[in-house]
């Protein structure tokens, strides 16, 4: 059983970490005033962690930093979060269980401009039925045209913030619709990503996933996933997939840290086509990662 892990990163005023100090997970940290509980106002990162090995660490790290910069908060300092998110790894010292590792920068208690950030691991849920069975996805408006990074980049397409309401609402929604996750479309029909997970097709023989500059997040796993097909001499392109040619597609994948890859198997109720050779090996190759 694993023992969560919680090291709390101290910052001043010009954003620089002080301190980190590891706290007690069960015990109440976050003050009521601090503005990821009153506006969501904070980025994070999940980071999947196997064999005691943190995967993708410097993707995320980078996106994290991404992030920060769309949000306008201050620029992480990488070292002092790569070093609290190992020695947090290190204090779990749990090689058999699948971890996750949140990384929460927040914009702090409202009118102080200290930021707060904390790094906190646990125990992954199990992801076997998913993996191994599959999902059923249904496809959902976002309400938004696939220009919007561009035309309107204060709604923060593509940054990974805390903001996540919606996301979970879009879960329920498909809950209610009978499936277990969802993908969403842009208002000009163009396939965006999931509300936790990249969208990845094979499309005549092309792993193909949207670019993004479309106002995806750049998905750390699915990176690792386009990296160890090309390595395999497979084919891999960033472009912009309608919905028609998802539907048609040989396999879809929605890959995600932790969950890894999950095969579509139903697409708006409708039976999707399989590749049942390719989930088992890349599965296999991402968790050994
Ligand atoms: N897209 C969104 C909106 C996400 O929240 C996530 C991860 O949680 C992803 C894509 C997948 O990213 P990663 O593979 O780095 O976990």
């Amino acid at each position: 059983m694993t023992h969560p892990v919680l090291l709390l990163l101290t910052h001043d005023a010009d954003g620089r970490v002080v301190s980190v100090d590891e706290r007690d997970p069960r015990e109440p940290q976050l003050s009521v005033a601090d503005l990821a509980a009153t506006r969501g106002d904070g980025i994070f990162e999940s980071v999947g962690v196997v064999g005691g090995r943190a995967q993708a660490l410097e993707p995320h790290l980078t996106r994290f930093a991404k992030s920060a910069r769309m949000l306008d908060l201050p620029s992480p300092d990488l070292d002092a979060w790569r070093g609290a998110i190992l020695r947090g790894v290190e204090i779990a010292a749990d090689t058999e269980t699948e971890l996750l590792v949140k990384v929460i920068l927040t914009r702090g208690v409202e009118g102080t401009g200290v930021p707060t950030g904390w790094v906190h691991v646990f125990a992954s849920g199990s992801y076997r039925a998913a993996r191994d069975e599959g999902i059923r996805v249904v496809t959902l408006d976002r309400g938004y045209r696939s220009d919007v990074a561009e035309t309107s980049p204060w709604l923060l397409q593509g940054a990974k913030t805390l903001s996540y309401a919606v996301n979970l609402a879009s879960l329920r929604e498909a809950a209610r619709r009978g499936a277990d996750d969802v993908i969403f479309v842009s208002t000009d029909g163009i396939v965006l990503e999931g509300p936790n997970s990249t969208v990845i097709a094979l499309i005549d023989g092309v792993y193909v996933t949207t670019p993004p500059d479309l106002g995806v997040l750049e998905g750390t796993t699915q990176g690792a996933f386009f990296a160890h097909v090309e390595s395999q001499g497979a084919s891999t392109a960033y472009r912009p997939m309608t919905l028609a040619e998802l539907q048609s597609a040989s396999a879809v994948w929605l890959a995600s840290s932790g969950r890894q890859i999950a095969p579509v198997i139903t697409l708006d109720g409708v039976v999707m086509a399989q590749d049942p050779a390719v989930t088992p090996v890349e599965l296999a190759a991402l968790l050994a990662r």
